[in-house]
């Protein structure tokens, strides 16, 4: 063995008769973090996406990443694979948080640790769960929306309803509009998710809400600012953009630039580069056996998971240039770029 691992030092030994060796090779003790994504079709996930290497790379691990365009079989054959390949702990973002169960029971059949990235994976035993405060992310949401218009019929466009957040948005909304819809402010007349957060679903659910309701709608509570645009256009259509307030989440550049013309109230910043650098950091610790402190737990339906949930921030045309602009998340010749 000695001899072999002599001659694989030299380059001599052909690769097939090195994997023959049990002798522990350098390049296997590169720890390798797994990265199972949902999708990157929204701006956000790109930048989750690349922090993250990133931050694994500095901190001298590998990381693989494989994103399964929003269907289910398909992420749990990517996050076979990628055990499979052998990554030492993995890193989830689930498309559909029940169905993602079977990613952990997968992982954990083979003693990998599972790390649910941003959304929930539920009843699994998932363990640990990073995130930001989502049902703060919908108080603030509805809480904006009611410091413009606080009576009137509300509509509420929902996010994916196989998203553990899009519940947790909605039920911090909620908490914000209940009593005004007990005292008989409010009459909430549209309450729909939009389906994956497709911003054309969350487009017919807003012309849905507007021909039920003779466009009688005072008012939006969207669940990010995809959802939003989809909002937006329906308004649009009928000549109510920018009359009407309408909430978002993700400071994305499309819905940054519609708070500065005046058609989106507000979007919901939630700082990507201290997620994306935690679970990194969280990640390469798990691998390397080290202790996590976690903050609090969520519970996901079997047991309290260990979680850390980081500070949303609401975000209107006041505060962009203090917010979004001063963390270098967007620019701000890109947010006033259609401004005259
Ligand atoms: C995320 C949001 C994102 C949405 C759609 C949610 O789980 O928390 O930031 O806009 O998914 O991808």
């Amino acid at each position: 063995l000695l001899f072999a691992s002599a001659l694989a030092g030299c380059g001599i030994v052909s690769s097939g008769e090195e994997a023959a060796s049990n002798e522990p090779k350098e390049k296997d003790d590169k720890l390798v973090i797994g990265l199972s994504m949902d999708t990157l079709k929204e701006e956000r996930w790109q930048k989750d996406r690349d922090l993250f290497e990133a931050k694994v790379e500095e901190l001298g691990a590998e990381v693989k990443t494989l994103s399964a365009n929003g269907d289910d079989a398909l992420q749990l054959s990517q996050a076979e694979q990628l055990i499979s390949e052998g990554v030492d702990v993995l890193v989830v973002i689930p498309h559909n948080a029940e169905a993602s169960a079977a990613i952990v029971k997968k992982a954990h059949d083979e003693g990998i640790k599972v790390i649910s990235y941003d959304r929930l994976i539920k009843n699994s035993e998932v363990d640990y769960y990073l995130s930001f405060d989502n049902v703060r992310v919908g108080e603030m949401q509805a809480q904006a929306i009611v410091d413009q218009v606080s009576s009137g019929n509300f509509a509420y466009i929902g996010g994916a309803d196989t998203d553990n957040n899009a519940h947790m948005f909605k039920e911090g909304a909620m908490s914000v509009l209940q009593p005004l819809i007990d005292k008989g402010d409010i009459k909430l007349v549209y309450d729909q998710f939009s389906k994956d957060w497709k911003p054309e679903e969350a487009l017919k659910n807003m012309e849905n809400a507007l021909t039920a309701n003779d466009n009688n709608v005072q008012a939006v509570v969207a669940a990010n600012d995809g959802t939003a645009g989809g909002v937006v256009q329906a308004l649009n259509a009928q000549g109510l953009a920018g009359k009407i307030p309408v909430s978002g989440q993700d400071a994305d550049i499309a819905a940054l630039q519609r708070i500065v013309e005046g058609t989106q109230t507000m979007t919901v910043y939630k700082p990507i580069h201290l997620i994306a650098t935690q679970a990194a950091e969280m990640a390469v610790k798990v691998g390397k056996g080290e202790e996590i402190k976690q903050d609090t737990t969520v519970n996901n339906g079997q047991f309290d998971v260990p979680s850390i949930l980081l500070d949303p921030i609401a975000v209107t045309k006041d505060n962009i240039v203090d917010t979004v602009v001063k963390d270098g998340f967007q620019k701000l010749e890109e947010i006033y770029k259609n401004v005259p």
